[in-house]
């Protein structure tokens, strides 16, 4: 049987980045210990399934402490009958310490993915990020004394005040720390977080200028070994983040902990939003209906750098790519922002920009 992936969600933040809609509570200890009880509980009511990527998210998990995050890998690697396989932790720098690392890194975590979204001290601050650059670079190293070098930073286009040259230099950080992956994520302002409601308070740069921005990133990645391999992920080779592939490339997961996703036996479900409905029932799920059809499918290939590849659905599926789509793709490609050969359909880094409105109208 082919091996899932598992995702967790740890839904507690010292405080609110005033761009964030994730879900996250600021918590005591007797929260944190109620939800490790419940989210042990869902975990162990899985029997004979196995997993080969564990992703530790939220929210964030180095709000735990060491022996707290000890005990949830260890009990997911247990249940799912781990071996050898990704084990990442996402980290805030500012709340990441040596003990919590040591322990991670004990329990088997192999892989960090570290929040730095800019490099500059000034941009941080807008962004709620209390580390300078210099103390993120010690926790790097931290990390990598304990033993953990498949490191990802996670990097902020379309931060108030960012240009093309500060952007260059919290690239030229990332690409300087050592790293093998970087994520570049394009702000998006919600409309529920402090930055959607205080729009008009902070000086965006407009969408042509994250477009450059975009596009920038894209190259200097490129031209320093990290290749993209996802509209927002590049990394160098063999250090692509194999649990997230699993979502782009259509495979099943579960997702424990409040407002976590999962897609397993065909089916889609997730948890509400709500630690306290979770601690209280943590087996409690919404069902999100049928998983997995072409459509689907297709959408989450074309994240991907290598696309919708004709061998790939002609396996999954038995047939060829659609010729409606082959023809729908034709206007894109003459404006290269999309690739059509023998090999599939590809969407191209300019494509990447607007690859909401190609996938729609491949359709
Ligand atoms: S630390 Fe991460 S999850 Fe928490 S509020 Fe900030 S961006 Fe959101």
């Amino acid at each position: 049987m082919k091996k899932i992936g598992v995702y967790i969600h740890i839904p507690f933040c010292k405080s609110k980045c005033p761009y964030c809609d994730f879900y996250s509570l600021s918590c005591g200890q007797k929260e944190k210990s109620l939800f490790i009880a419940s989210l042990k509980q869902e975990i162990g009511s899985y029997e004979n399934v196995s997993a080969d990527t564990l992703y530790i998210g939220g929210g964030t998990p180095s709000v735990l402490t060491g022996d707290e995050i000890y005990d949830v890998v260890t009990a997911a690697k247990e249940q799912f009958a781990f071996s050898g396989g990704e084990i990442t932790l996402e980290a805030n720098p500012s709340s990441l310490n040596a003990e919590f690392a040591e322990k991670a890194a004990a329990a088997g975590v192999n892989r960090f993915s570290l929040g730095v979204q800019s490099a500059i001290d000034g941009e941080r601050k807008i962004l709620g990020r209390k580390s300078s650059a210099d103390e993120i670079s010690k926790k790097i190293q931290m990390l990598k004394d304990v033993g953990i070098d498949n490191i990802s930073l996670d990097v902020m286009l379309g931060v108030p005040h960012q240009s093309l040259s500060s952007l260059k230099e919290t690239l030229d950080f990332c690409i300087g720390s050592d790293v093998p992956h970087i994520s570049a994520y394009i702000l998006k302002i919600e409309e529920d977080t402090f930055f959607g409601k205080n729009r008009n308070r902070f000086p965006f740069p407009d969408e042509d200028s994250v477009a450059d921005m975009y596009e920038f990133t894209c190259d200097h990645l490129a031209k320093n070994g990290l290749k993209q391999y996802e509209i927002s992920n590049f990394a160098r080779p063999g250090f692509e983040s194999r649990h997230n592939l699993k979502y782009w490339n259509c495979e099943e997961y579960l997702g424990f902990g409040p407002a976590a996703h999962s897609f397993f036996k065909k089916r889609r479900f997730f948890h509400e939003r709500d630690l306290a409905e979770y601690i209280a029932d943590p087996l409690k799920t919404v069902d999100d209906g049928c998983g997995g059809d072409f459509e689907e499918y297709t959408m989450l290939k074309l994240r991907l750098a290598k696309g919708l590849r004709e061998d790939e659905v002609q396996n999954d599926f038995g047939f060829p790519i659609p010729d409606k789509m082959r023809r729908n793709a034709k206007p894109f490609a003459d404006e290269a922002l999309v690739v059509s050969d023998e090999a599939g359909i590809r969407i191209t880094p300019k494509g990447f920009l607007v690859s909401n409105y190609i996938i729609s109208h491949l359709f």
